[in-house]
């Protein structure tokens, strides 16, 4: 008889934007007079095209490919030469940051390398997720085993580090040891970023309680206020005892094409008390990637390194500023209607307080049904989202002015 892994089945079936979904077509199916004014500010992907440098490069290397001379097939596991180079030089090196070219892992998606990279540890080992967050990290360790039950909205087994609007939706360090803790700084769904004296409580916690920090910056570009580390690394200490995950999804638009990468330091020993050996995790990573993952595609290489030409930082920078503008059109609107808001200066998240105390969902509801505007309720990023709402800014400037003005010359409260 063919059993199932049952941590899997553990998962709630709903996945958030299929819920989503699902409620949108519904109040298409019912309001078939209103379904072309519908303005999607819910699901975190780009609609902006890849900067012209990029697409050029893949052409080019598209080419390449045709020729017996220039042809390429597997690409190496851990990424190509000259995009490492581009990462360490152009990415690290500007924010005072040394990273040797071994601790670069290029890879096809925060999502996954966030999602995999605890396939590393024992089914034992204590996690801490700050709530609300990303849902991946808390699901991939459902799916490996790591949780109880699901009580109350939450796992037992795993802590939650609360993101409140008491603590300005940035949390403390853990009050009792875990031993990986995930960090999303600019965070998603909040927008809020760690400031520098934040994230070195979370280095120091890290360096006092042989922990590791699963830092994700897929949204570091965003950041625009100074005091804000654009890297873990900027951090004392922080490379004994840090991962960091890159994308360039969010930052050159390549949800669609895929790349990304992530730092795994050299300096990382475990002192692995089972086998009592001293094993570095970025040569146990090396070869977890070169089992179960076969490299990023030349192509998608090639357009990667392109963001870090001159030409490409300069069309990234416009890219990124569009979608600045848009969240504080979204923020202005809702501020102006007396909505408290949080995030959307350092990262494209805007965060809403729920009026008169509605529920997420409630909310949700309320504003599909009356402004036609799709937003992502902030309870399915975590228990301490209950009562907040996510506006993304990744739609087109028109759709985002247009909400805004829907939002402006609405009486909520009713
Ligand atoms: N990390 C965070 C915090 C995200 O919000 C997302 C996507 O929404 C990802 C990672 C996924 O990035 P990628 O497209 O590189 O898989």
């Amino acid at each position: 008889m063919i059993k199932l892994n049952q941590n899997h089945l553990k998962l709630r079936s709903n996945y958030l934007f299929a819920t989503i979904n699902q409620k949108i077509n519904e109040f298409k199916k019912n309001h078939p007079d209103v379904v072309d004014q519908i303005i999607k500010l819910g699901i975190g992907d780009v609609t902006r095209p890849l900067p012209r440098v990029c697409i050029e490069a893949m052409i080019k290397a598209s080419e390449e490919m045709s020729h017996t001379e220039t042809f390429r097939g597997y690409p190496d596991y851990e990424g190509d030469s000259y995009l490492i180079d581009a990462i360490v030089n152009k990415d690290y090196l500007p924010k005072g940051v040394n990273i040797d070219r071994s601790e670069v892992f290029v890879s096809d998606g925060a999502k996954s390398d966030t999602a995999n990279f605890q396939e590393l540890f024992d089914t034992d080992v204590k996690i801490a997720v700050s709530d609300p967050v990303y849902p991946v990290y808390v699901d991939s360790n459902v799916m490996a085993g790591r949780s109880g039950e699901f009580k109350d909205g939450r796992w037992t087994n795993i802590t939650y580090l609360d993101a409140t609007e008491q603590n300005g939706f940035i949390p403390k360090v853990p009050d009792e040891k875990v031993d990986i803790m995930y960090i999303c700084s600019p965070n998603n769904p909040t927008g809020q970023a760690f400031s520098r004296s934040q994230l070195k409580a979370f280095v120091d916690y890290a360096i006092e309680n042989n922990s590791l920090i699963f830092f994700d910056a897929a949204y570091e570009a965003y950041i625009t206020e100074p005091d804000i580390p654009h890297s873990i690394y900027e951090i004392p200490g922080a490379k004994k005892v840090s991962i960091e995950f890159k994308s360039f999804s969010k930052t050159a638009g390549f949800t669609g094409v895929r790349c990304s990468y992530c730092i795994v330091p050299k300096d990382i020993v475990i002192k692995d008390p089972i086998s009592k050996e001293e094993v570095s995790l970025n040569k146990l990573w090396y070869r977890r990637q070169a089992t179960k993952f076969n490299g990023v595609s030349y192509i998608t290489q090639r357009g990667a390194e392109a963001t870090f030409s001159d030409q490409g930082q300069t069309e990234i920078k416009q890219i990124i500023r569009y979608y600045l503008d848009n969240a504080s059109i979204i923020k202005s609107a809702l501020n102006n209607v007396g909505f408290t808001t949080f995030g959307g200066i350092n990262s494209p998240y805007v965060w809403v307080k729920t009026p008169n105390g509605m529920l997420s969902w409630q909310f949700f509801d309320y504003m599909l049904e009356k402004l036609h505007i799709v937003g992502t309720p902030g309870v399915g990023f975590g228990k301490c989202g209950e009562g907040y709402f996510r506006f993304t800014a990744f739609s087109s400037r028109e759709n985002t002015e247009k909400a805004s003005n829907r939002i402006a010359n609405h009486k909520f409260g009713n």
